[in-house]
């Protein structure tokens, strides 16, 4: 099993959402959302740098950047942004991360910076093995209705 960034993210997203993903229950090309951060992506990622399992939005000396469009869940991207920067140094490759927001309304240039740190890529190696036992039942979590469905690619599925 490949674990990507977008797996890490939705694992702290949401567990049914990480399962759903991986299973291939795939709505997000209907979602209007996931379509406004795609083309977001697009127009943004000149510099995209693919990698083994990983697509960097951008690589710096000094940074890994991630763009975002929403702030709305800091933890699930940075935990994805470690993932990348750990699947670097793995190869040798010492980078921070940035993680770059595009729409927020009090500050549009906010940013966020990370660093992988011994405790960390400690983490990581759990929630490697979280999400493999996650993805390997044989039915999704239920669905429970919080904050983070609104925008979810797969409320009408959950919900209706
Ligand atoms: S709609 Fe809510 S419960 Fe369903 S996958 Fe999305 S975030 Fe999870």
């Amino acid at each position: 099993m490949k674990i990507t960034g977008t797996l890490i993210n939705y694992f702290f997203h949401c567990k049914r959402q990480c399962y759903l993903f991986y299973n291939r229950i795939n709505l997000e090309d209907n979602s209007e959302d996931v379509k406004i951060g795609k083309a977001l992506h697009e127009n943004k990622f000149k510099d995209e740098v693919k990698f083994e399992n990983i697509a960097l939005d951008k690589i710096t000396d000094e940074f890994v950047v991630e763009f975002k469009k929403s702030d709305s869940d800091e933890v699930a991207a940075s935990w994805q942004l470690l993932f990348y920067l750990k699947t670097l140094k793995d190869v040798g490759i010492i980078r921070r991360g940035r993680l770059e927001f595009s729409e927020n309304k009090n500050n549009p240039r906010k940013t966020l910076e990370v660093e992988l740190t011994p405790k960390k890529e400690d983490r990581l190696d759990e929630i490697y093995q979280q999400i493999t036992e996650l993805i390997r039942l044989s039915s999704p979590p239920s669905p429970k209705k919080t904050s983070k469905c609104q925008k979810c690619a797969y409320f009408s599925y959950c919900f209706i």
